[in-house]
């Protein structure tokens, strides 16, 4: 590192180069002053160092000659190696009055309140001071050039030297303030800047992906930017007109706010190459214009005239997009010297300009002050102003890519499945996994701005339940639900249709099409499948069915006694076993028993429900005492111990440390995983705890509760029902 901070002279030549820079543009009273304020700023800094281990006076120095390579009055450079003087130094205001005079006190006290302002963190505090920070400068708006350019100067610095929080934070409020505010002020080349810097830093992702693109883009693209603008240059020489063409990339923070504004993905927005036309006249810019358009056809409703209209901050330039040389889409803006100047430098542009008379604007004849101090006064809360100022960043939304580059905008917290959804409906049906960034994740995984998101599908795969919890959009949302229920629909009618089977068999009636549709007709139904249905999801009960079917058959047969007869017995358990239903049919395992397979167990049919399994002497079955016909009397078909059933058990344990892992380890060991656990109960000496294990069946069950009894801080544990 260079040890330049140590020597009593630093910088020398950097101070005489700015009293240099600033004695040709300026020759105002100010001027002598330069070099004094620089030796004074010098001074008073002395010892302290940036972050960086550079001398802290290099940031004044070169905040000054960023306003001196725009040509800012000598006043306005004096205040900048100034400004932070009475912040971070034991100078006053009133030592600098009487070495600088008033002026230069007055922009430097509304320098340095705005970086107290600045340095407040709390976002209130800062919306609040906000309003104080525009009244400041808008008594002179040096004020926030120089604050613009400190901050320029600082975001060139950032990297390396400040905690990553601190840099992110300052990153944002570049992009939300004072970007804007450069923006406002006409600062362009300012602002972009600004822009790229804190980009950067705070998207970091969205950059990168934006930049692989932009690289895939150049090579993919046989016209290059070099050649493009020869051709632009030999059509306006060939019309006579005297140009300047200049082309260039537009920066991934533009292409990335295009993106976002125009809602377009990256491929659809080809014109990412722009040029700049720039003539000596205006004529010349419509004649340039005139030129181009003959050659190449206009994009149309995207030429805008800001000549005729200049904008607000007094920009003026014409621009129109054609379908130039390649086919490719180019962005072309056209202008004068004289506005390109005010375009790049702004409001500065203005006042340097009136020859030796350095004039700047007041609130009396600068627009954009006037509507400024419009908005503050009809703002009723600071905040609302500051919602009005920032830059629409849309921070509550995440964009991800598709794998061929395409934007998906999403609320904030929207994971894989919303994104999938919003993809195509089907996409999102059959999704069953995802790649993010190239590598296999969740599918309820948040989406990161920037994140390119694959989703794997599987043809045979259908919605699940739990994905509602994963979702954020109206559409997902709405889809799955959807899927839900046709799929219910369907279980519910295979239901019916087994269970009227099973009706008429038991009557010794043989299920043909006859029947199905005398039964059809007696309950008013359109079509076999919603009689099914209606049967499957115990509206109309199996009862009702017995006494019709009897009914049916009593017209012109002998058996009618019989049937009387036999009706009673129906009221005893239906023969069905969990197999027999298996075919589509809704099984639900009580919550309130959580059967496994080698309890006994039995089947309340119910209503939008199909089929809840109990353990037989479950107490909630009192409940459905009243109804015998919609029990089921079920038994576990062998292939049930091929899959893992959730039971519940309430264990005791001594409350001290270890206890809850001895649990964790136990069930581990005889291989069952515990789906849920909470404590339930949490007394000095003992817990409660309610857990919630995935077992195949009971001796596997058993084999768990009599080693965990077996452990010294184990006091008793239960098989659990909710009541
Ligand atoms: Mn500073």
């Amino acid at each position: 590192m260079l040890l330049k901070g140590n020597q009593g002279n630093a910088y020398s030549d950097e101070i005489s180069s700015l009293v240099t820079k600033v004695n040709n543009y300026d020759k105002s009273y100010y001027v002598s002053s330069v070099e004094k304020a620089a030796l004074f700023s010098r001074k008073h800094h002395k010892g302290q160092l940036r972050a960086s281990g550079e001398e802290y006076f290099s940031h004044p120095l070169e905040v000054a000659h960023i306003l001196a390579d725009i040509k800012l009055d000598s006043l306005t450079i004096i205040v900048a190696l100034l400004h932070d003087v009475v912040e971070d130094t034991e100078v006053t205001l009133s030592e600098i009055e009487e070495h600088f005079g008033s002026k230069v006190t007055e922009l430097l006290d509304g320098v340095t309140k705005l970086t107290r302002i600045e340095n407040k963190s709390e976002s209130v505090v800062q919306a609040k001071n906000f309003k104080k920070l525009i009244l400041a400068i808008s008594k002179d708006i040096r004020v926030l050039i120089v604050k613009l350019a400190d901050r320029l100067h600082n975001m060139r610095t950032l990297c390396h030297i400040q905690k990553p929080e601190k840099r992110y934070k300052k990153s944002q409020e570049t992009l939300e303030i004072y970007a804007p505010l450069a923006e406002r002020i006409g600062m362009q080349a300012l602002k972009k800047e600004l822009q790229d810097l804190a980009f950067n830093e705070v998207y970091p992702e969205v950059k990168a992906s934006i930049m692989t693109r932009l690289e895939l883009l150049r090579s993919s693209d046989g016209k290059t930017i070099a050649t493009i603008q020869d051709i632009i240059a030999s059509i306006l020489a060939d019309s006579g007109i005297g140009a300047e063409v200049s082309g260039r990339e537009k920066s991934p923070y533009s292409i990335w706010e295009k993106m976002q504004k125009k809602m377009v993905s990256f491929e659809q927005l080809s014109d990412v190459m722009a040029f700049r036309v720039t003539v000596d006249n205006v004529e010349d810019c419509y004649r340039a214009l005139g030129a181009i358009h003959s050659k190449y056809h206009m994009v149309p409703g995207l030429f805008k005239d800001f000549i005729s209209l200049p904008k607000k901050n007094f920009y003026q330039s014409l621009h129109s997009i054609v379908i130039g040389p390649g086919k490719k889409r180019v962005e072309i803006q056209i202008r004068t010297k004289e506005m390109h100047r005010v375009a790049e430098y702004g409001i500065a542009a203005h006042w340097t300009y009136k020859q030796d008379e350095f004039y700047y604007p007041d609130v009396k004849t600068n627009n954009w002050l006037k509507e400024l101090i419009n908005i503050l006064n009809t703002s009723s809360d600071s905040g609302e102003f500051l919602e009005n100022t920032k830059m629409e960043m849309y921070d509550d939304q995440v964009f991800c890519f598709t794998p061929k580059g395409g934007v998906v905008a999403l609320p904030k917290g929207a994971s894989a499945i919303d994104f999938a959804y919003s993809v195509h409906s089907d996409l999102g049906n059959k999704c069953v996994g995802v790649k993010i960034n190239h590598k296999l994740a969740p599918l309820r995984t948040l989406l990161q701005n920037g994140d390119q998101v694959e989703i794997i599908t599987s043809k045979d795969h259908k919605p699940l339940p739990s994905w509602e919890k994963f979702v954020v959009t109206g559409k997902a949302l709405n889809e799955i639900r959807k899927s839900i229920r046709e799929e219910k629909t369907k279980e519910y009618m295979n239901l019916g249709r087994v269970l009227l089977a099973q009706l008429l068999e038991k009557r010794g009636i043989k299920m043909s099409d006859e029947i199905l549709n005398d039964i059809r007709s007696f309950y008013d139904k359109n079509t076999v499948e919603d009689l099914f249905t209606t049967i499957g999801e115990g509206r109309i009960s199996q009862n009702n069915i017995l006494k019709k079917i009897s009914s049916m058959h009593s017209d012109g047969n002998s058996h009618e006694d019989e049937v009387e007869l036999s009706f009673p017995q129906q009221k005893s358990i239906n023969q069905v076993s969990i197999k027999g239903l298996i075919p589509g049919v809704a099984v639900h395992y009580a919550p309130c028993c959580s059967p496994i397979p080698g309890d006994n167990i039995v089947g309340i049919q119910q209503v939008k429900k199909g089929i809840v399994v109990h353990i037989s002497d479950c107490e909630v079955l009192q409940n459905y005492s009243q109804f015998p016909e919609t029990w089921l009397d079920l038994s576990w078909d062998r292939d049930s111990a091929k899959s893992v059933y959730s039971a519940m058990l309430k264990v005791v344990c001594l409350n001290k440390p270890g206890s809850l892992a001895v649990i964790a380890i136990e069930a581990s060991k005889y291989g069952c995983n515990i789906s849920n656990f909470r404590i339930s109960s949490r007394a000095p000496d003992f817990f409660d705890i309610l857990i919630d294990v995935e077992v195949r069946g009971l001796s596997q069950l058993s084999n768990i509760k009599t080693a965990l009894l077996s452990k010294a801080c184990i006091h008793s544990v239960e098989r659990f029902s909710k009541d």
